[in-house]
């Protein structure tokens, strides 16, 4: 994993939905295309069971992009 998903997971301490600290993933909150950033504000940690679920429509993850 690159340093900032380093950075991301440690920070987050494991999947933001589960808890679970297997198979983490680096989710972008909001798409590039949508004004979104590498910020790590940006970012949060998911398990990939859950990262599946975002995509897929299944888990709503809020934003918290917007003070930072
Ligand atoms: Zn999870
Ligand atoms: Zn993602």
């Amino acid at each position: 994993m690159e340093k900032t998903g380093r950075f991301i997971v440690r920070r987050d301490g494991g999947c933001v939905i589960c808890g679970g600290k297997e198979h983490l993933q680096v989710h972008h909150l909001r798409k590039r295309s949508q004004q979104g950033s590498h910020r790590v504000g940006n970012q949060v940690a998911l398990c990939e069971d859950c990262h599946d679920d975002v995509h897929a429509g299944l888990i709503d993850l809020p934003i918290t992009d917007g003070a930072q």
